[in-house]
């Protein structure tokens, strides 16, 4: 019989040890935690998990239970009654739990806790008697009330809310901790009709319908809408399930002497190694982060600097604080990475509730690598091994400009890092709206909730009114990598007009609004940015990735500006240089059409003449920041009519130039239409039938080398790149016209640069004929945009209409334009790099589709063997790191 209850604390461990992950798997992340910090010997209330097993089991049952669950979690809640000495239903000293769900990675999608599970109109009492305290009974059961009608019972939870701020109204109340014993045992009464008119049915009062209750809710909250949209978000299986936790309640909302609290113990939005938290004295469960109440700080210096009055933990608990941060030691060393952690403290003693790896900012998590090494706590290849590369993209982007102009409408909390500029929207679906049409937006709430992350994901920032450094929005935000404000106090929100007031100023929905997550200003208008640089700890971890790869990391960049920017992001090359690009300057676009509607060679020459000295100079100044280096340059590719005029104006232009008439020139343009251009006219197509165009790029190349070459003493590498070849055959048409074109030019100048011809590969073909075409091609160069393409039947641009659907319904598991498809454009890859050794045996190979920028595909690269890749500028550093994890992971 399979085991699904799994105990821990009170010196008891059902969880196997040895294998931590298994045991993750298993037990979910919070269960597996609980269970090993009770290990280690650390306070933590006795429970048990009910294992994700069950879940899968449970769904594939047709949402049924095996018999044998019902004993395994009798005889577990007899576990904690022996390790309390409560009794689960007692109405003299009753037991008390808490339901928690956890799956194998924290999903916020996920059911909310229920706390003071066990109370009823006959166990209130007893609590009452046995704490001494019958305001903390009655609290401790309303909450339970309103939070079990809200998770398990689904019922409307605005009506609780109005109920409470009714009787706080009628007493003159303006805080929770105003109330006493008798508000609220009357709100007690009030929930108990509510749940009535609503549920039709009176709130259960036997302790076991609200365990199974409850348990049934975790379970199904796995297949809720929110958790299915953050698994999609976040490439979450389905079939891994959720635990569900059972675990004795402890009170931190016995007094003032009591407390709850969430800690890291390292800041998770820069990485310092200072503890960093909020508490709220009195006070149980959510209460720190559900933004009702304003935390206070844990640590002396967070208040002094933040400039708070409120007492610090470490001020208000000073002997717990200490205790606390014994184990937040204890806790870094034993899973040697920052910890995020929630404990309570009841009665002075003080309780863990959870520890996980703590989600941080992309600098934190660079910081926080960089100095764990540096502490010997790891090794230099596991700090390389920390950071997630794509989590890098956040410090490649902008931050705003000190020296703009800003208009500052108010601060709040910098809880996220970045600058973000946007129209203001006020709910999550105007804000995924709004970006499907192309503008940016920031989400403005009061706070936000787990219905709320589909906006979060379509903002490029979030601003909220209330909550802290840990509310949900703060959390949630870092963990995207979007810039956020939290707690800007001073904000209204009025729904209803859909605008926002602040410092006397109204901004409507659609109003420009700009965020420093860094520093929590709230400014009206756009505000310029800057450019970000590899220095500090970001420069160390890259030194460390760059003795740990085996892959060289080229850029792909067609003007000098983002070649400079590659370069100092450590681009070793130019993987992929486009020149249709260039063609598309203002200045030469008149040539350019003269060349493409010419009649005949000759007439093509005079444009192509007119073209050559601006094509050198494109070359000349691309090659002097890459000197000593290589630069694969792709000859002409896309389709001509790609170039062509369309106005009327434009019509005049090339007429005025070439001295044809416009009525042969439209002529001429409606013969280059084309039904299927992506597999039409293109490519090497377009050297096979015009030589002379790729003679006279080949010629402004060798000329520019020559000339950087004579300037600076050193040559540039160019490799010269056949596009879309599929037989050997034209390729060893245009190597000829490419080696003429070098022949010549040496022989002018007297002098030559090394090069190379090579080709990509792109088509099926292509790929299968490797062997044969590497006979003529110095080197392939994977163009895996058009490979994709070619290999799927699928044309990137008009795919949107179902790519979607195809992800969601798990026909690819993943955008194939992004992540390339290993199974078969892989497949693709890995014979024709084993065919082209075999004939060329040092056969150069290289991607430059956008899939070199990302992780899962430079991980196929590296361990294909492939010589590099090639990633857009900004990528250049994602690339670097991600080629030495895969290196790493490949030893
Ligand atoms: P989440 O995954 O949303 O953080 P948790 O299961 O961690 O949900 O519960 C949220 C909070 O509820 C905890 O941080 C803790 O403050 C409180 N809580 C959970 N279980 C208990 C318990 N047994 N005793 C006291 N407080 C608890
Ligand atoms: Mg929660
Ligand atoms: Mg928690």
């Amino acid at each position: 019989m399979t085991q699904y209850v799994f105990r821990f604390g009170g010196g008891v461990s059902d969880a196997q040890e040895d294998d931590k992950l298994a045991r993750t798997n298993l037990l979910g992340g919070k269960g597996a935690n609980l269970a090993e910090m009770a290990s280690i010997g650390l306070p933590v209330p006795p429970g048990f998990t009910i294992s994700t097993e069950l879940c899968t089991r449970y769904y594939a049952d047709g949402e049924t239970y095996p018999d044998s669950l019902i004993g395994e979690v009798a005889q577990a809640i007899a576990h904690i009654e022996s390790v309390t000495g409560k009794t689960f239903g007692d109405a003299a000293n009753p037991l008390l739990v808490s339901v928690r769900s956890g799956a194998r990675v924290s999903m916020p999608g996920m059911m909310d806790t229920v706390l003071n599970l066990g109370l009823n109109d006959a166990t209130v009492e007893g609590l009452a008697k046995v704490s001494g305290d019958e305001r903390f009974a009655w609290d401790s059961y309303r909450r339970f009330i309103q939070m079990y009608s809200d998770v398990v019972l689904g019922l409307d939870h605005d009506a609780f809310e109005e109920a409470l701020e009714i009787v706080k109204e009628d007493n003159g109340f303006y805080n929770d901790t105003e109330m006493e014993a008798e508000h609220w045992k009357a709100l007690v009464a009030e929930y108990k009709t509510l749940v009535e008119e609503q549920w039709a049915k009176p709130f259960p009062q036997d302790v076991n319908d609200q365990l199974w209750g409850a348990i049934t809710a975790v379970f199904g909250s796995w297949q809720a809408e929110r958790a299915k949209v953050y698994r999609r978000l976040n490439d979450i299986p389905g079939d891994w399930g959720t635990a569900v936790n059972v675990q004795a309640m402890v009170f931190g909302n016995m007094g003032e002497t009591s407390a709850t609290g969430v800690a890291f113990t390292r800041n998770p939005s820069d990485g310092s190694n200072a503890y960093y938290g909020e508490y709220l004295i009195n006070a149980q469960g959510e209460d720190v982060v559900a933004g009702i109440r304003t935390p206070q700080y844990l640590t002396k210096a967070a208040r002094e600097e933040a400039g708070a009055k409120p007492l610090s933990m470490e001020e208000a608990m000073g002997e717990t604080y200490a205790e606390l941060a014994g184990v937040f030691d204890l806790l870094e060393k034993h899973y040697r990475d920052m910890q995020d952690i929630e404990f309570t403290v009841e009665r002075g003693k003080l309780w863990m509730l959870q520890t996980r790896s703590g989600k941080r900012t992309a600098k934190a998590a660079l910081k926080i690598a960089v100095d764990m090494a540096n502490e010997d706590l790891i090794t230099q290849e596991e700090a390389v091994q920390r950071v997630d590369p794509m989590a890098l993209d956040q410090l490649l982007h902008p931050t705003l400009d000190p020296d703009a102009v800003r208009d500052v409408l108010t601060r709040g909390l910098p809880a996220s890092p970045g600058a973000a500029a946007g129209v203001i929207v006020f709910d999550a679906d105007t804000a995924e709206r709004r970006k499907g049409m192309g503008e940016h937006v920031i989400l403005v709430r009061m706070e936000t909730s787990p219905e709320d992350i589909h906006g979060m994901h379509a903002a490029e920032g979030i601003l909220t009114a209330r909550g802290g450094m840990t509310s949900h929005a703060a959390v949630v935000a870092r963990g995207m990598g979007r810039p956020c404000v939290s707690g800007a106090g001073e904000l209204v929100i009025d729904n209803e007009t859909r605008s926002m007031t602040v410092a006397g100023r109204t901004l409507k929905e659609g109003n420009m609004l700009t965020l420093d997550g860094s520093t929590g200003e709230v400014m009206a208008g756009e505000v310029a940015t800057i450019q970000p640089e590899l220095v500090g700890d970001f420069g160390t971890l890259m030194e460390w990735a760059d003795r740990s790869r085996k892959l060289n990391v080229r850029t792909n960049a067609e003007t000098p500006a983002d070649c400079r920017v590659a370069r100092d992001f450590g681009a070793e090359g130019i993987g992929l240089c486009r020149t249709e690009h260039m063609f598309f300057d203002a200045a030469r676009i008149t040539a350019v059409r003269q060349m493409i509607l010419a009649e005949n060679e000759a007439g093509r020459r005079v444009a192509l003449d007119k073209l050559l000295p601006e094509q050198r100079q494109d070359f000349t100044e691309i090659f002097e920041v890459m000197v000593g280096l290589p630069v694969t340059i792709r000859l002409l590719d896309p389709p001509l009519h790609e170039f062509l005029p369309h106005s009327e104006n434009e019509f005049k232009d090339v007429a005025e130039a070439t001295g044809i008439g416009i009525e042969a020139l439209k002529r001429r343009a409606n013969e280059l239409h084309e039904f299927n251009p992506m597999l039409g006219h293109r490519g090497c197509r377009l050297g096979v039938t015009y030589p002379e165009i790729y003679e006279i790029q080949a010629k402004a190349i060798f000329e520019a080398a020559c000339d950087v070459l004579e300037k600076s003493g050193k040559a540039p590498i160019p490799e010269v790149m056949i596009p879309l070849v599929g037989t050997k055959r034209e390729l060893d048409l245009m190597k000829e016209v490419v080696d003429g074109a070098a022949k010549a030019v040496f022989a002018e100048r007297g002098q030559s640069v090394d090069y190379l011809v090579g080709t990509m590969i792109e088509l099926p073909r292509a790929a299968l004929m490797a062997g044969e075409i590497a006979a003529s091609g110095e080197f392939f160069s994977f163009g895996t945009n058009d490979l994709t393409q070619t290999t799927l039947g699928v044309s990137r641009d008009d795919a949107a209409r179902f790519l979607g659907q195809y992800v969601d319904k798990g026909i690819y598991a993943r955008d194939p334009f992004v992540s390339l498809d290993i199974d078969g454009v892989g497949q693709l890859i890995e014979i024709a790099a084993e065919k082209g050794r075999v004939t060329r045996p040092d056969i150069k190979l290289g991607i430059c589709g956008e899939h070199g920028g990302d992780p899962a595909s430079i991980a196929f690269c590296a361990k294909t063997g492939l010589d590099y890749v090639s990633a857009s500028p900004y990528r250049v550093p994602i690339a670097r790191l991600a080629a030495a994890q895969a290196a790493l992971a490949n030893q």
